[in-house]
C-alpha cells in the first residue's frame, strides 16, 4: 500500500481554538504529521507526492464561491486595519438563503460553522495540497491498486459543501468518494473518526450513490452537537443511505467492535464498488479529545473487521487524531490489521 503526503501539509498552523469560550492552542498542529508518518514508516509504506489536480475535482463537492473565499480571503482580510492573525467569524447568519455577504467578515461568518477552523495564510496551500492526496490515492485505485491510504492534513470530515469547521476546509473523504464516481457506480463510506463526519453527511444526505455510516461519541453532549443522532437517515432519494451509530463515552473496543460489525452489515447490504475509509483515530482512549476508548490493539481489529468485510477497492483517508505517544503506532495498528484482514 501507497502513502499519498506533501509536505505543503505541514504550512498551516492554527493558534486558536475556543474551549469553553476560552482561548486555546488549536490542536489541530503539524506535528501530527510527523507521528503519522512514523507509523505509515513502521510499516514499509511507500510515500508518494501526490500530482496537481488543479480544482476540478474539489470542485465536484464544493461551491464556487467558498473555493474563492478560501484561496483569497486571508489577503482581504490583511487588509482590514488591526485585524487579528488569523480570521476567525463573529457574526453568523441564521438564515443562509439570504443575499451573498460582500464583505470579508460576514463572510467569514457565512463559510465558518465554528471557531475551530481559523483560516491563516497558508490554510489555503495546506487543504488544497491534503485534499490532492486523497485525490492521488483515488486515483491510485482507480488505476488498480487494491488499496491506498492518503495521509491527509488538515482533515476533512466536517467541512460541508460551502463550509469549513472542526479543523476542516476541504472534505476530503468526499472529495475522493466523488472521484472515485468516475468509475464506480455506488460507492460506501465508513467514517470511525471520534467526532460525527457531519460535513460528509450533509454533502451527500440527498443522495443514493454513496452511502454514509459513522460511527462516533453521542453528540448529545459531544462535539458536533447538532448532527450525528441515530435518526438522521438521509432524505428524498437519500432516504435510508444514511446510518449513524452515536455510541455512549468512553466505549471501549468490545462494544465499539459489536457497532462496526452493524455498520458493517449495512455496507454488505449496499454492495458498494469501493468504500471510502475515514480514519481518524482519536476514537483512542488516551487521545486529548477523550472521548472513546479504543485501544491500540483495537484499531487493528477494526482495520481487520473492515478488510475482512469488504475486500473491495479501499481508500483511506486520514481524518482526526491528535498528538499523543501512540498516534504513530494506531495508524501502524490500523493498517496493519486492515493488511491481515485483506489476505
Ligand atoms: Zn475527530
Amino acid at each position: 500500500m501507497k502513502c499519498v503526503f506533501s509536505a505543503p501539509q505541514h504550512k498551516h498552523y492554527p493558534e486558536s481554538f475556543l474551549v469553553n469560550g476560552v482561548r486555546e492552542q488549536n490542536p489541530e498542529m503539524p506535528g501530527r504529521i510527523d507521528k503519522l508518518l512514523e507509523g505509515a514508516g513502521d510499516l514499509g509504506l511507500d510515500i508518494v507526492t501526490p500530482k496537481d489536480y488543479g480544482l476540478g475535482p474539489i470542485a465536484r463537492v464544493h461551491t464556487p464561491e467558498y473555493l474563492e473565499f478560501l484561496q483569497h480571503a486571508y489577503k482581504r482580510w490583511k487588509r482590514i486595519p488591526g485585524a487579528a492573525a488569523e480570521i476567525t467569524p463573529n457574526i453568523h447568519p441564521t438564515n443562509r438563503d439570504g443575499v451573498y455577504p460582500a464583505s470579508v467578515v460576514a463572510q467569514a461568518g457565512y463559510h465558518m460553522a465554528d471557531a475551530g477552523a481559523p483560516i491563516t495564510g497558508e490554510t489555503w496551500e495546506s487543504a488544497l495540497n491534503s485534499a490532492w492526496s486523497a485525490i492521488h490515492a483515488s486515483e491510485l485505485v482507480l488505476d488498480g491498486e487494491k488499496s491506498a491510504y492518503a495521509l491527509c492534513r488538515p482533515p476533512g470530515h466536517h467541512a460541508g459543501s460551502d463550509l469549513a469547521g472542526g479543523f476542516c476546509y476541504l472534505n476530503n473523504t468526499a472529495i475522493a468518494a466523488q472521484n472515485l464516481r468516475r468509475k464506480y457506480d455506488s460507492v460506501a463510506i465508513l467514517d470511525v473518526d471520534l467526532h460525527h463526519g457531519n460535513g460528509t453527511q450533509d454533502i451527500f444526505y440527498r443522495r443514493d450513490d454513496v452511502l454514509t455510516v459513522s460511527l462516533h461519541a453521542d453528540p448529545v453532549r459531544f462535539y458536533p452537537f447538532f448532527w450525528g443522532h441515530a435518526a438522521e437517515r438521509g432524505e428524498g432519494p437519500g432516504l435510508g443511505y444514511n446510518l449513524n451509530f452515536p455510541l455512549p463515552r468512553g466505549t471501549r473496543d468490545d462494544d465499539y467492535l459489536v457497532a462496526l460489525d452493524k455498520a458493517l452489515n449495512r455496507i454488505y447490504a449496499f454492495a458498494p464498488q469501493a468504500l471510502v475509509i475515514a480514519l481518524g483515530l482519536d476514537a483512542f482512549e488516551n487521545d486529548p479529545f477523550a472521548g472513546l476508548g479504543v485501544s491500540t490493539e483495537g484499531f487493528g481489529k477494526i482495520g481487520k473487521a473492515i478488510a475482512e468485510r469488504f475486500p473491495g477497492p479501499t481508500v483511506i483517508i486520514q481524518e482526526g487524531g491528535y498528538l499523543c505517544e501512540e498516534l504513530g503506532e494506531n495508524l501502524a495498528s490500523f493498517l496493519r490489521g486492515f493488511r491481515e484482514g485483506s489476505k
